[in-house]
């Protein structure tokens, strides 16, 4: 058997449905092998950026292992900022990039590059095969690595010499890894000690994190929040953990966290933490984080505790089991003050957009998706898109939501939504993007026609990048450098005045959706909102492009500036 015939065999032996993968070259003794296959369905993206985002969109969707496959050079290189995304947030990903005969490497030969020696800071592991011998092996680590523990992203380059090298036709049915070893058990010493801390609280909070997603412990964590009567607070990895209409739920925390939520975490006496890595973006200022609070912290990595946030009570465990042992052990207790103190904030500052009659906002927007997908999967693209999606969607007990975290990687939304729809051909999927972030994938429309993956997405057009553009607002004088997207070479450099008479938009989204064979609706009016979706949820074949157009300045709020403490936020646009 070649290298190349192994490959496909160990690929039906992982259980792969769909391949993600591109040709070119140095791979393509593994794509001739893949030839005819009728177990795998190998998707042709239009870029290798939008496939490797679809792998991380069909990883985050299934809970399977994304898998891709690209050529050397170029082709791996494109994957580099989809693995980085995938890695950040925890999505277990193996790409096989082919590679320059082993006799070559190092000649600077065409289409070389040492894409392990690149990836190394960015992934779980990355590894060049050396043997023919060894390639059943490296297979069978790079799935084991990918999925098991914290997941994330292996990189597995095959040499072209080694793709056509005869050799052994054993794929190995187990590993042992000598050094890898991921916990499995839960201590139950630091369990009991952290549920009679939280026992005897008098304002504890659950912060939930993307942990709890990635562990599919929602029923657990829910049957937690109600056998303790303990209020639940989620990052933005962590919304859905349980559903956002219960009682227990706060909100999200963090720089665009709700005034209840971050005021919550700001006075709480236990923070119970699971499956979260206290980033910047959730702790504001880190000497005043949840200060008056004694914090026990739940993470299957050890690297994440006590990095950022010194902990009382720290738990090195899955999220699943951890809360299944927890749930044996917590008592049900009234807290009646404290519940009140937080509906309080919920009433005094609700997470509400402004709204003037007769305008569109993307809360309209976002709250006509919550009426109209119910247990759907919906993907973000990356920034005030994201950020009013993971504030204002309901995310009920079955509905999902895949965003670029950690990484904040632009481009996401569609891609992602296109593995999603893959692996869960029974769920509606809607993507919700920008209009800068859907133009740099936006070549993937063509794979989803092609594909004939039906979609909802939703471009929220504001002609700026919006994200950058409010902060220049709030921070910077409002000088709109580089941010607007109306812009041409007849404006004054120097503007920051959107107005009438500014140059039109391109492209014309609708024409685009309709260039690739999707349809295209443009909507301009609070009332029109209901009728598109009606409309696109009538087109079974193809994606359905709506393109809302909306306020030019209209911005996320509330917000934390950058060095303030959490509970120090603007909650309404600040006078400049
Ligand atoms: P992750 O980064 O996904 O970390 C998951 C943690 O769970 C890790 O520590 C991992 O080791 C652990 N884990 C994995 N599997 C398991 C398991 N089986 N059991 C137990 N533990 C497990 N985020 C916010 O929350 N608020 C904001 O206001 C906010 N603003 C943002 C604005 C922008 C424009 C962007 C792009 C992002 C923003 N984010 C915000 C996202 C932010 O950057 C981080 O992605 C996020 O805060 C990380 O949350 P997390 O630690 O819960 O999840």
């Amino acid at each position: 058997m070649t290298g190349a015939e192994l490959f496909v065999k160990a690929l039906k032996a992982e259980g792969v449905r769909h391949l993600f993968a591109y040709p070119g070259g140095q791979a393509i003794d593994m794509f001739n092998a893949l030839y005819g296959e009728k177990d795998i369905e190998v998707i042709l993206p239009r870029h290798e950026q939008g496939l490797v985002h679809a792998a991380d969109g069909y990883a985050r969707a299934t809970g399977k292992t994304g898998v891709c496959l690209v050529t050397s050079g170029p082709g791996a290189t494109n994957l580099v900022t989809g693995i980085a995304t995938a890695n950040y947030d925890s999505v277990p990903l193996v790409c096989f990039t082919g590679q320059v005969p082993l006799g070559l490497m190092g000649n600077d030969a065409f289409q070389e590059v040492d894409i392990v020696g690149i990836t190394r800071n960015i992934c779980k592991y990355a590894v060049t095969v050396r043997k023919r011998a060894d390639l059943g092996t490296v297979i069978k680590k790079a799935f084991y690595i990918a999925a098991s523990g914290k997941p994330g992203v292996v990189v597995v380059d095959i040499p072209k010499n080694i793709q056509q090298e005869e050799g052994s036709s054993s794929y190995p049915e187990k590993i042992e890894i000598r050094g890898y070893k991921p916990n499995a058990s839960v201590h139950m010493g630091q369990i009991k000690k952290a549920a009679d801390m939280l026992n005897q609280a008098k304002r504890p909070v659950f912060l939930i994190g993307g942990g709890v997603n990635i562990a599919r412990a929602n029923d657990e964590m829910k049957r937690l929040a109600e056998a303790s009567g303990v209020p639940v607070i989620t990052t933005v990895p962590g919304k859905g953990a349980i559903p956002a209409d219960h009682p227990l739920y706060v909100g999200n925390i963090g720089i665009h966290g709700s005034y209840a939520a971050n005021s919550a975490v700001s006075e709480c006496d236990v923070l119970f933490s699971i499956g979260t890595r206290f980033n910047d973006r959730i702790t504001g200022r880190i000497d005043t984080f949840a200060k008056n609070a004694k914090i026990i912290h739940i993470d299957i990595d050890s690297a994440s505790i006590s990095r950022n946030i010194v902990v009382d009570i720290p738990i090195v465990a899955d999220a699943k089991r951890a809360i299944s042992a927890l749930l044996e052990r917590v008592e049900y207790k009234d807290r009646e003050d404290w519940i009140l103190h937080i509906d309080e904030w919920k009433k005094r500052h609700p997470l509400r957009m402004k709204k003037t009659e007769g305008i569109m906002n993307p809360e309209d927007i976002m709250r006509a998706i919550n009426r109209n997908y119910k247990n759907a999967v919906i993907t973000t693209d990356v920034g005030q898109n994201q950020m009013w999606a993971t504030q204002f969607l309901d995310l009920d007990g079955g509905s999902k939501l895949l965003t670029s975290g950690g990484l904040g990687t632009m481009g996401y939304g569609l891609p992602a939504a296109i593995g999603a729809k893959l692996g869960c051909p029974e769920k509606e999927v809607v993507v919700v993007c920008g209009d800068g972030g859907m133009q740099m994938n936006v070549q993937e429309l063509a794979t989803a026609v092609c594909y004939e993956l039906p979609m909802t997405v939703c471009i929220l057009n504001n002609g700026y990048l919006g994200n950058v553009r409010q902060w220049q607002e709030m921070f910077y004088n409002r000088r709109y450098s580089s941010t607007c997207l109306r812009r041409r070479k007849c404006c004054d450099s120097a503007c920051s005045d959107p107005n009438a008479e500014c140059p039109p938009y391109v492209p014309d989204f609708v024409k685009l959706a309709e260039s690739y064979g999707a349809k295209g609706i443009r909507v301009f009016k609070e009332e029109d909102i209901q009728a598109a979706f009606d409309e696109a949820k009538l087109n079974s074949k193809t994606p359905t492009i709506i393109e809302f157009i909306i306020e030019r300045e209209v911005n996320v709020l509330p917000i934390v500036p950058v060095g303030n403490p959490l509970s120090d936020m603007y909650l309404e646009d600040p006078e400049v």
